[in-house]
């Protein structure tokens, strides 16, 4: 892609309104423009990365055995009766009404709906585990939109939803969630960390919120510091293994961790004081078995292998990709900009062309761009007329994992050059071994293991 063809409204100044660093940087790199309170568009850039998002969290949630469907975002308020949540739901919910007065609603979540689903066509308990999940617009009418996308009022969500004919299947359902999320944050560069939260009238323990560590969190955290560094379940794990992913959630939820919520001061304060890490956090996903809650008043129901119909058991799994993107940006920025962890980065690489017009530099840029993009690599090209400071500068702002800059001395020379975003470290080589350097670089870092 070239920079002179794009659509990237970089601003110069940091705009007043943006209280947090991710919310400044957001609107500074372009990535987002508010249209009404708490309701954003998604420019270019940042729709380019919150598709990398999305696609993270899919590859992960396929992994673990959901089924991704498309619900739609506008819903019918006749199916909240059914579960009595129509009234209940207070003002966060977008009530509409269509041409012929009918009810309807921008949909908070899609427990409802998909329960409807399910019980339209699964019929049995062959039918079962079964985890269906989608990525939508959800629309609550927060009181304090702020931050950004960080807390707004139209946001996107991955919502999954498993169904089971036992307590003991839906825990393995939980358990798949558990750790199909531990992988997803990790993958995104978050270090995220399961905290035990309120299960409300359901009670048990099978709730938690998926916390990551940041000065701006809107809530206050604490845990043991041993989880952060515990290393993230591979690839490779059996989603089958009942017992095996028990003990990865086991070991997982050993450690002290809790949100203000649920905070025992007792147990904290047993702890050894080096070891206690109380910090804000911020939530970017959160998990719920929630037994019969919908399945009994909505009737989902399956017929079990004695023949009896059974209520199915039910959990809801969600994470906000738009909020994961700000989460990103407050985990890893530098006094100059974002900085892109390469799995999420709107454009692997910024090829900066220090002297457009200039026939030699041109070519070699020319020659480079093929190169990387015939390799798979995601290129920005900084074709503009504008000088190498305010190129450095936009790269720096926008966060590209690794620059790849080239002028006209270097190119006598025979050499251009590679600057990672991370820590600035430069390295100068000829084009051929800049570009080969860099495709290993990339590849190797798009899926940490
Ligand atoms: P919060 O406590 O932050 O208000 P919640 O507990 O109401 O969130 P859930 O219903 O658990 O949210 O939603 C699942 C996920 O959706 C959250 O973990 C978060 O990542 C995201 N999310 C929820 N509300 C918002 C919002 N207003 N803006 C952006 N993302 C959100
Ligand atoms: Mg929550």
């Amino acid at each position: 892609m070239r920079l002179s063809r794009y659509f990237l409204p970089v601003l110069k100044e940091t705009p007043k309104e943006a209280e947090i660093i991710s919310h400044q940087l957001m609107l500074r790199a372009g990535l987002i423009r508010q249209e009404s309170a708490g309701i954003y568009a998604w420019l270019p850039l940042g729709l380019r990365i919150l598709n990398k998002v999305n696609a993270v969290i899919r590859e992960e949630q396929n992994r673990s055995g959901a089924v991704e469907l498309l619900m739609p975002t506008i819903q019918s308020a006749d199916l909240w009766r059914e579960s009595g949540r129509y009234d209940a739901y207070g003002k966060e919910m977008l009530r509409i009404q269509d041409r012929h007065e009918r009810e309807m609603l921008f949909g908070p979540t899609n427990e409802e709906m998909i329960t409807a689903i399910f019980r339209t066509y699964a019929k049995s308990y062959r039918d079962l585990p079964l985890n269906l999940y989608h990525i939508q617009w959800k629309f609550r009418d927060e009181v304090r939109p702020r931050f950004g996308v960080m807390r707004s009022r139209e946001f996107l969500m991955k919502d999954a939803y498993s169904f089971d004919l036992t307590k003991e299947a839906a825990r393995h359902a939980y358990n798949k969630m558990f750790v199909a999320y531990l992988r997803t944050f990790a993958r995104l560069g978050l270090k995220a960390i399961p905290m035990r939260a309120d299960t409300g009238p359901i009670g048990g323990d099978l709730s938690h919120e998926f916390i990551i560590l940041a000065e701006t969190g809107e809530s206050e955290v604490f845990c043991h510091k041993d989880y952060l560094a515990f290393a993230t379940p591979p690839a490779d794990v059996d989603f089958d293994d009942v017992n095996g992913l028990q003990s990865t959630v086991d070991r997982w939820t050993s450690l002290y961790a809790a949100t203000s919520e649920m905070h025992d001061a007792t147990a904290w304060e047993g702890l050894a004081a080096d070891t206690r890490v109380s910090a804000r956090g911020i939530e970017v996903g959160h998990i719920f078995y929630f037994g019969t809650k919908y399945s009994e008043p909505m009737k989902a129901a399956v017929q079990g292998p004695d023949g009896k119909p059974v209520t199915v058991h039910m959990g809801s799994y969600g994470i906000g990709p738009s909020r994961v993107v700000a989460a990103i940006i407050e985990a890893s920025h530098d006094k100059d900009g974002i900085v892109w962890p390469v799995p999420v980065a709107p454009f692997e690489v910024a090829l900066v062309n220090l002297k457009p017009g200039d026939a030699d530099t041109d070519k070699v840029v020319a020659d480079l761009e093929r190169r990387l993009e015939a390799a798979g690599i995601e290129v920005l090209v900084d074709d503009r007329d504008e000088r190498p400071g305010a190129k450095f500068a936009t790269m720096d702002v926008i966060g590209i994992p690794y620059q790849l800059i080239v002028g006209p001395k270097g190119v006598k020379a025979g050499e251009v050059e590679i600057k990672a975003r991370r820590d600035g470290a430069r390295r100068t080589l000829p084009p051929d071994a800049a570009a080969a350097a860099l495709i290993d670089d990339v590849m190797r870092e798009r899926v940490p293991a």
